[in-house]
């Protein structure tokens, strides 16, 4: 099987001023001449970018890239990282990836899609028989992911205020499931673009929305693909779908919740004995030991302090 994977970044111009419209050109001009200056930058170095968009959030925008081999995709999230930062700064602004900038403010993620397809570039997610047009396969695949997926938050959100972003109502995870035109999802898959009779065969693939900029992109791929190998180790069956909007206090009460907190997330990743089977002992206890750190550190100061010294240093 060969892994296809982009990862696609949010952030936010923190050095903007003035009324924000979401989705507007008048968004898209803000950013100028940054914005054209980065994909031109991003271009230059092979980075192969895809989409330059504003965002719904107050001076957000969003930068895509093609997908590549695993381990190039990770080597891409941190180059475009710096990227955006270098071009930003070139013209005297400040832009944050943090997860969210001010308490209450939409949330910046980062979405790592993930194709999975045969030595021939067929593609092995793809069964238009079966729910959501998901073939066994890959619903064994999901289905790794999503049943880790508590555990795994520790590491694809690792940071304080990585918890403010994920909840309810803020287009970004608000439980573990598996989801079909829902943000909402930990894991979706991707609406295809079938306009003009474009065909929706090559295209289908996951988007995992739950992690943000404290991941480290080498490990967060690495889980996700060993989670998902583990779904078909196992066989599981394709996890439940959930087809649109969610209904927490209805159909959709008993999904799985994600970690409330980081302190919560190390002791959930803590008790499942196959995530931590994949790490040695001493990588696991050196994270918790810093992330505990960070933890009581940063849990002491005001949420909108917390959210100030993260958009500082990301
Ligand atoms: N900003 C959302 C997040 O925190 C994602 C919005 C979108 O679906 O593009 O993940
Ligand atoms: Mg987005």
């Amino acid at each position: 099987m060969h892994i296809g994977a982009a990862f696609e970044h949010e952030f936010v111009d923190v050095s903007a001023t003035g009324d924000h419209h979401p989705f507007s050109l008048q968004a898209f001009r803000q950013a100028e001449p940054a914005g054209s200056r980065l994909v031109t930058v991003l271009q230059n170095a092979g980075l192969e970018p895809e989409n330059w968009l504003p965002e719904y959030g107050r001076h957000q925008y969003e930068i895509t890239v093609a997908p590549t081999d695993a381990v190039t995709a990770a080597d891409r999230a941190i180059l475009v990282r710096d990227t955006v930062y270098d071009v930003f700064r070139a013209f005297g602004r400040e832009a944050s990836f943090a997860p969210v900038i001010t308490p209450g403010g939409t949330g910046n993620g980062v979405h790592t899609h993930i194709g999975l397809r045969d030595a021939e570039g067929n593609n092995l997610a793809w069964d238009p028989s079966r729910p959501g047009r998901l073939s066994e396969l890959a619903g064994s695949f999901a289905a790794g992911i999503v049943r880790h997926g508590p555990a795994l938050a520790a590491l694809f959100a690792p940071l304080v205020t990585s918890y403010l972003r994920l909840a309810p109502h803020n287009w970004s995870t608000a439980r573990c499931f598996l989801g079909l035109q829902n943000r909402e999802a930990l894991l979706r898959i991707c609406p295809t673009n079938e306009m003009d009779g474009r065909d929706p065969a090559p295209q289908l693939h996951f988007e995992f929305r739950g992690g943000d900029i404290g991941a480290n992109p080498w490990i967060l791929l690495g889980l996700l693909l060993r989670a998902g190998m583990q779904g078909l180790r196992e066989g599981l069956p394709t996890p439940e779908i959930v087809v649109g909007e969610l209904d927490l206090d209805g159909a959709h009460a008993g999904l799985p919740q994600l970690p409330r907190n980081l302190e919560e997330a190390l002791e959930t990743l803590k008790a499942d004995e196959v995530v931590t089977s994949w790490f040695s002992p001493a990588f696991l206890a050196t994270f918790e030991a810093i992330k505990r750190d960070e933890y009581a550190t940063v849990r002491t100061r005001s949420l909108a302090e917390q959210c100030a010294m993260y958009t500082e240093v990301y």
